[in-house]
């Protein structure tokens, strides 16, 4: 038996904030905006776990209501969500991400990124693939206004 899900994040550029993408920081003249770290792949890879468990999504698990999540690192709440999926009797099989940004160039980040995800959910950097795309200076992705990020993941029986 396998479930599938799927992830979608975006979150806009602002000056002053950290650059954080899959627990990675990135050197940029911008980070992203948001009540956590903005961490748009754990974000993305977070909803896609919950989603193939059918166990909701990040919003409804780690409100941004709540102060509890201000400043949270999303690679926390990325694993405490598959620590809930496995409460279950479910465990993270594969992920595949795309990240769209048209700047900073992310490709020398991947590799961290696929490990620091790996990681932290318990599977080896060979079943987390994580891939950079541009968005051809189209829509607010091609106007450098923000990142989207999607990820897609597969959970098994454990
Ligand atoms: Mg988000």
């Amino acid at each position: 038996m396998i479930r599938v899900g799927i992830g979608y994040d975006s979150h806009r550029f602002v000056p002053g904030r950290a650059l954080v993408l899959g627990g990675i920081t990135i050197p940029h003249s911008h980070g992203l905006a948001g009540h956590s770290d903005a961490d748009a792949v754990a974000h993305a890879l977070t909803d896609a776990i919950l989603g193939a468990a059918a166990a909701g999504n990040i919003g409804r698990l780690f409100p941004d209501t709540d102060p509890r999540w201000k400043n949270a690192d999303s690679m926390e709440l990325l694993r405490s969500a598959h620590e809930l999926v496995r409460a279950r009797g479910l465990g993270l099989q594969q992920a595949d991400l795309t990240i769209i940004a048209e700047q900073p160039k992310l490709d020398p980040h991947l590799g961290a990124m696929a490990a620091a995800l790996a990681g932290r959910l318990g599977v080896t950097a060979a079943e987390v693939s994580v891939k950079a795309k541009t968005n051809e200076g189209m829509g607010f992705v091609g106007r450098g206004e923000g990142v989207v990020v999607i990820a897609v993941a597969t959970l098994e029986a454990r």
